[in-house]
Protein backbone atom coordinates (compact mmCIF):
# COMPACT_ATOMS: atom_id res chain seq x y z
CA UNK A 1 0.00 0.00 0.00
CA UNK A 2 1.93 3.07 -1.30
CA UNK A 3 0.09 6.26 -0.94
CA UNK A 4 1.88 9.96 -2.31
CA UNK A 5 2.51 12.70 0.16
CA UNK A 6 -0.41 14.65 -1.89
CA UNK A 7 -3.08 12.13 -1.27
CA UNK A 8 -5.20 13.68 1.14
CA UNK A 9 -5.62 11.12 4.64
CA UNK A 10 -9.38 10.72 4.01
CA UNK A 11 -9.05 8.87 0.46
CA UNK A 12 -6.50 6.25 1.01
CA UNK A 13 -7.11 3.03 1.21
CA UNK A 14 -7.05 0.01 3.35
CA UNK A 15 -7.98 -0.78 6.97
CA UNK A 16 -8.84 1.14 9.87
CA UNK A 17 -9.51 0.50 13.04
CA UNK A 18 -12.84 2.49 14.96
CA UNK A 19 -14.26 1.34 17.93
CA UNK A 20 -13.29 -2.17 18.58
CA UNK A 21 -13.95 -3.10 14.67
CA UNK A 22 -11.96 -3.40 11.29
CA UNK A 23 -13.51 -1.12 8.72
CA UNK A 24 -12.65 0.60 5.64
CA UNK A 25 -10.70 3.18 5.48
CA UNK A 26 -12.98 5.69 3.74
CA UNK A 27 -15.58 4.38 6.32
CA UNK A 28 -13.94 6.18 9.03
CA UNK A 29 -16.72 9.22 9.25
CA UNK A 30 -17.27 11.32 12.80
CA UNK A 31 -20.18 13.89 13.06
CA UNK A 32 -19.31 17.79 12.73
CA UNK A 33 -20.64 17.98 16.38
CA UNK A 34 -18.19 16.27 18.07
CA UNK A 35 -16.34 17.42 21.14
CA UNK A 36 -12.99 16.35 19.98
CA UNK A 37 -13.67 18.99 17.06
CA UNK A 38 -14.82 21.65 19.11
CA UNK A 39 -13.40 21.87 22.01
CA UNK A 40 -9.85 19.74 21.64
CA UNK A 41 -10.63 16.76 23.77
CA UNK A 42 -8.80 14.59 21.55
CA UNK A 43 -5.49 12.50 22.54
CA UNK A 44 -3.14 10.50 20.39
CA UNK A 45 -0.07 8.80 19.27
CA UNK A 46 2.70 9.08 16.71
CA UNK A 47 4.38 5.13 16.71
CA UNK A 48 6.96 3.59 13.93
CA UNK A 49 7.09 0.21 13.32
CA UNK A 50 10.69 -1.32 11.82
CA UNK A 51 10.87 -4.94 10.66
CA UNK A 52 7.42 -6.08 11.29
CA UNK A 53 7.52 -4.96 14.92
CA UNK A 54 6.17 -1.39 16.71
CA UNK A 55 9.65 -0.06 18.70
CA UNK A 56 8.09 0.62 22.07
CA UNK A 57 4.48 0.00 21.59
CA UNK A 58 3.85 -0.78 25.73
CA UNK A 59 5.23 2.89 26.47
CA UNK A 60 3.29 4.33 23.71
CA UNK A 61 -0.05 2.79 24.72
CA UNK A 62 0.64 3.51 28.19
CA UNK A 63 1.29 6.99 27.40
CA UNK A 64 -2.19 7.59 25.28
CA UNK A 65 -4.11 6.28 28.30
CA UNK A 66 -2.32 8.30 30.84
CA UNK A 67 -2.89 11.41 28.34
CA UNK A 68 -6.41 10.51 27.97
CA UNK A 69 -6.79 10.60 32.01
CA UNK A 70 -5.32 13.52 32.46
CA UNK A 71 -7.54 15.12 30.01
CA UNK A 72 -10.20 13.47 32.41
CA UNK A 73 -11.91 10.66 30.27
CA UNK A 74 -10.96 6.90 29.87
CA UNK A 75 -10.42 5.00 26.84
CA UNK A 76 -12.51 1.84 26.93
CA UNK A 77 -10.27 -0.38 25.96
CA UNK A 78 -6.96 -1.94 28.07
CA UNK A 79 -3.55 -1.51 26.87
CA UNK A 80 -3.59 -5.22 25.58
CA UNK A 81 -6.90 -4.85 23.53
CA UNK A 82 -4.95 -1.84 22.04
CA UNK A 83 -1.80 -3.44 20.83
CA UNK A 84 -3.35 -6.32 19.79
CA UNK A 85 -5.65 -3.99 17.43
CA UNK A 86 -2.33 -2.39 16.05
CA UNK A 87 -0.39 -5.42 15.82
CA UNK A 88 -3.36 -6.75 14.14
CA UNK A 89 -3.66 -3.34 11.74
CA UNK A 90 -0.14 -3.58 10.20
CA UNK A 91 -0.99 -7.18 9.21
CA UNK A 92 -4.08 -6.52 7.78
CA UNK A 93 -2.42 -3.36 6.28
CA UNK A 94 0.79 -5.51 5.18
CA UNK A 95 2.69 -2.89 6.56
CA UNK A 96 6.00 -3.93 8.02
CA UNK A 97 7.39 -0.26 8.02
CA UNK A 98 5.26 2.09 8.83
CA UNK A 99 3.95 5.04 11.09
CA UNK A 100 1.16 4.31 13.40
CA UNK A 101 -1.79 6.83 14.60
CA UNK A 102 -3.81 5.79 17.28
CA UNK A 103 -6.53 8.81 18.28
CA UNK A 104 -9.18 9.18 21.31
CA UNK A 105 -11.69 11.49 21.39
CA UNK A 106 -15.29 12.83 22.78
CA UNK A 107 -18.23 12.37 21.00
CA UNK A 108 -21.17 14.48 19.89
CA UNK A 109 -22.90 13.25 23.45
CA UNK A 110 -22.68 17.11 24.64
CA UNK A 111 -21.52 19.87 23.21
CA UNK A 112 -20.04 22.59 25.94
CA UNK A 113 -17.34 22.53 28.03
CA UNK A 114 -18.96 19.83 30.36
CA UNK A 115 -18.70 16.57 28.45
CA UNK A 116 -19.06 13.84 30.96
CA UNK A 117 -21.52 11.87 29.50
CA UNK A 118 -19.65 11.85 25.96
CA UNK A 119 -18.98 8.47 24.59
CA UNK A 120 -15.17 8.09 24.15
CA UNK A 121 -13.89 6.61 20.72
CA UNK A 122 -10.78 5.25 19.71
CA UNK A 123 -9.09 4.68 16.44
CA UNK A 124 -6.16 3.43 14.94
CA UNK A 125 -4.30 4.44 11.55
CA UNK A 126 -1.03 3.07 9.52
CA UNK A 127 0.52 4.06 6.70
CA UNK A 128 3.92 3.64 5.03
CA UNK A 129 6.12 7.15 6.23
CA UNK A 130 9.60 6.70 5.29
CA UNK A 131 10.79 10.08 6.35
CA UNK A 132 9.45 13.25 8.21
CA UNK A 133 11.79 15.64 6.70
CA UNK A 134 13.41 14.85 2.75
CA UNK A 135 16.23 12.51 3.04
CA UNK A 136 18.66 15.66 2.01
CA UNK A 137 17.94 17.17 5.31
CA UNK A 138 18.80 13.84 7.49
CA UNK A 139 22.62 14.43 5.76
CA UNK A 140 22.96 18.45 5.74
CA UNK A 141 20.70 18.98 8.82
CA UNK A 142 16.90 20.92 8.75
CA UNK A 143 16.92 24.40 9.71
CA UNK A 144 14.60 25.78 12.25
CA UNK A 145 13.17 29.37 13.35
CA UNK A 146 12.97 30.20 16.78
CA UNK A 147 9.13 30.73 17.05
CA UNK A 148 6.99 34.11 17.88
CA UNK A 149 4.66 31.52 20.32
CA UNK A 150 5.84 29.72 23.35
CA UNK A 151 5.34 26.61 25.59
CA UNK A 152 3.02 27.91 28.60
CA UNK A 153 3.78 27.23 31.57
CA UNK A 154 2.57 23.72 33.60
CA UNK A 155 0.46 25.55 35.94
CA UNK A 156 -1.49 26.03 32.19
CA UNK A 157 -2.22 22.64 30.96
CA UNK A 158 -1.84 18.91 31.40
CA UNK A 159 1.76 19.53 29.52
CA UNK A 160 2.55 15.78 29.72
CA UNK A 161 -0.89 14.72 27.61
CA UNK A 162 -0.25 14.26 24.08
CA UNK A 163 -2.96 16.73 23.59
CA UNK A 164 -4.54 18.00 20.33
CA UNK A 165 -4.88 21.18 22.38
CA UNK A 166 -0.98 21.33 22.71
CA UNK A 167 -0.53 21.57 19.21
CA UNK A 168 -2.04 24.63 17.85
CA UNK A 169 0.84 27.14 18.72
CA UNK A 170 3.21 24.20 16.76
CA UNK A 171 0.99 24.33 13.61
CA UNK A 172 1.27 28.48 13.75
CA UNK A 173 5.16 28.32 14.47
CA UNK A 174 5.57 25.67 11.98
CA UNK A 175 3.87 27.82 9.11
CA UNK A 176 5.63 30.59 10.31
CA UNK A 177 8.82 29.33 9.87
CA UNK A 178 8.13 27.47 6.53
CA UNK A 179 7.21 30.86 5.02
CA UNK A 180 10.41 31.78 6.03
CA UNK A 181 12.19 29.19 4.34
CA UNK A 182 12.82 27.45 7.36
CA UNK A 183 11.86 23.47 7.88
CA UNK A 184 10.50 24.20 11.20
CA UNK A 185 10.22 26.15 14.63
CA UNK A 186 12.18 26.18 17.70
CA UNK A 187 9.72 26.76 20.51
CA UNK A 188 10.85 28.25 23.82
CA UNK A 189 9.32 28.53 27.18
CA UNK A 190 7.07 30.98 28.78
CA UNK A 191 10.66 31.77 30.81
CA UNK A 192 12.51 32.13 27.32
CA UNK A 193 13.95 28.87 28.11
CA UNK A 194 14.99 26.27 24.93
CA UNK A 195 11.87 23.73 24.44
CA UNK A 196 11.33 21.78 21.62
CA UNK A 197 10.68 21.95 18.28
CA UNK A 198 6.87 21.98 16.81
CA UNK A 199 6.53 18.26 17.51
CA UNK A 200 10.42 16.40 18.62
CA UNK A 201 12.79 16.99 21.32
CA UNK A 202 16.06 18.79 20.95
CA UNK A 203 20.04 18.17 22.05
CA UNK A 204 22.66 20.29 21.64
CA UNK A 205 26.60 18.73 21.60
CA UNK A 206 29.45 20.18 23.50
CA UNK A 207 32.63 18.66 24.65
CA UNK A 208 31.36 15.03 24.95
CA UNK A 209 28.33 15.80 26.81
CA UNK A 210 24.75 16.10 25.38
CA UNK A 211 22.80 19.20 26.72
CA UNK A 212 19.00 18.93 26.77
CA UNK A 213 16.16 21.42 27.72
CA UNK A 214 14.65 19.76 31.51
CA UNK A 215 11.12 18.10 30.00
CA UNK A 216 9.37 20.66 32.50
CA UNK A 217 6.31 22.38 30.81
CA UNK A 218 6.58 19.56 27.24
CA UNK A 219 6.38 16.30 26.30
CA UNK A 220 9.32 14.07 27.26
CA UNK A 221 9.66 12.03 24.03
CA UNK A 222 10.19 8.67 23.90
CA UNK A 223 12.63 8.82 21.27
CA UNK A 224 14.05 11.07 23.64
CA UNK A 225 14.67 8.94 26.33
CA UNK A 226 15.58 6.41 24.06
CA UNK A 227 18.58 8.27 22.87
CA UNK A 228 19.40 9.37 26.53
CA UNK A 229 20.06 5.77 27.20
CA UNK A 230 22.08 5.28 24.24
CA UNK A 231 24.86 8.12 25.25
CA UNK A 232 26.76 6.16 27.63
CA UNK A 233 28.09 3.58 24.95
CA UNK A 234 29.01 6.42 22.81
CA UNK A 235 31.17 7.86 25.73
CA UNK A 236 28.62 11.06 25.93
CA UNK A 237 27.07 12.48 29.63
CA UNK A 238 23.86 14.15 29.09
CA UNK A 239 23.17 17.34 31.17
CA UNK A 240 19.59 18.20 31.30
CA UNK A 241 19.33 21.84 31.97
CA UNK A 242 18.10 24.88 31.39
CA UNK A 243 19.38 26.15 28.01
CA UNK A 244 18.71 29.58 26.75
CA UNK A 245 19.00 30.66 23.08
CA UNK A 246 21.96 33.03 23.40
CA UNK A 247 24.36 29.40 24.15
CA UNK A 248 23.11 28.35 20.44
CA UNK A 249 26.41 29.70 18.91
CA UNK A 250 28.59 28.21 21.43
CA UNK A 251 27.01 24.24 21.20
CA UNK A 252 29.05 22.15 18.37
CA UNK A 253 25.74 20.39 17.00
CA UNK A 254 22.20 20.27 17.80
CA UNK A 255 19.80 17.22 16.64
CA UNK A 256 15.83 16.73 16.93
CA UNK A 257 14.45 13.21 18.17
CA UNK A 258 10.68 12.05 17.66
CA UNK A 259 9.22 9.28 16.32
CA UNK A 260 8.00 11.03 13.12
CA UNK A 261 11.66 12.27 12.80
CA UNK A 262 13.78 9.72 14.82
CA UNK A 263 16.98 11.21 14.96
CA UNK A 264 17.67 14.16 12.58
CA UNK A 265 20.64 16.57 12.65
CA UNK A 266 20.02 20.53 12.90
CA UNK A 267 22.39 22.45 10.27
CA UNK A 268 20.95 25.84 11.15
CA UNK A 269 19.11 27.89 13.99
CA UNK A 270 18.20 31.28 12.94
CA UNK A 271 21.37 33.00 11.69
CA UNK A 272 23.24 30.19 13.00
CA UNK A 273 25.00 27.20 11.18
CA UNK A 274 26.12 24.08 12.53
CA UNK A 275 29.17 22.53 10.49
CA UNK A 276 29.23 19.32 12.41
CA UNK A 277 26.99 16.19 12.53
CA UNK A 278 28.68 13.72 13.66
CA UNK A 279 27.47 12.99 16.84
CA UNK A 280 23.68 13.50 15.61
CA UNK A 281 24.44 11.39 12.56
CA UNK A 282 26.12 8.54 14.58
CA UNK A 283 23.34 8.69 17.51
CA UNK A 284 20.65 8.04 14.45
CA UNK A 285 22.46 5.28 13.74
CA UNK A 286 22.42 3.88 16.37
CA UNK A 287 18.87 4.83 16.73
CA UNK A 288 17.68 2.72 14.27
CA UNK A 289 19.65 -0.25 15.12
CA UNK A 290 18.14 -0.43 18.32
CA UNK A 291 14.98 0.24 17.28
CA UNK A 292 15.32 -3.36 14.11
CA UNK A 293 16.32 -4.86 17.23
CA UNK A 294 15.08 -3.98 20.20
CA UNK A 295 10.92 -3.04 19.40
CA UNK A 296 8.46 -4.18 21.89
CA UNK A 297 8.76 -7.57 23.63
CA UNK A 298 9.81 -9.95 21.29
CA UNK A 299 7.60 -12.41 22.22
CA UNK A 300 4.80 -10.27 20.38
CA UNK A 301 6.04 -11.13 17.09
CA UNK A 302 3.73 -10.16 14.50
N1 LIG B 1 7.42 16.99 21.44
C1 LIG B 1 6.29 17.06 20.73
C2 LIG B 1 5.48 18.32 20.79
C3 LIG B 1 5.87 15.99 19.95
O1 LIG B 1 4.74 16.07 19.22
C4 LIG B 1 6.67 14.83 19.89
C5 LIG B 1 6.25 13.67 19.02
N2 LIG B 1 5.41 12.81 19.72
C6 LIG B 1 7.86 14.79 20.64
C7 LIG B 1 8.20 15.88 21.42
C8 LIG B 1 8.72 13.55 20.64
O2 LIG B 1 8.06 12.49 21.28
P1 LIG B 1 8.31 10.97 20.89
O3 LIG B 1 9.79 10.79 20.87
O4 LIG B 1 7.66 10.20 21.99
O5 LIG B 1 7.70 10.74 19.56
Amino acid sequence: MTHSLLQPFDQRQGWLWLDGEFIQWDRARLHVLTHGLHYASSVFEGERAYAGRVFRLDEHTQRLLESARMLDFEIPYTAQNIKDATRELLEKNDLVNGYIRPVAWRGSEQISTAARASRIHLAIAAWEWPRYFEESSHQSGISLQTAIWRRPPPCSSPFKAKAASHYMIATLSKHAAERSGFDDALMLDWRGQIAESTSANLFFVREDALHTPLPDCFLDGITRQTVISLADEHGLRVVERAIFPDEIPYFEECFMTGTAVEVCPVGRIDNHAYQRFAVGKSLARSFREKAMRLTESLDHAI
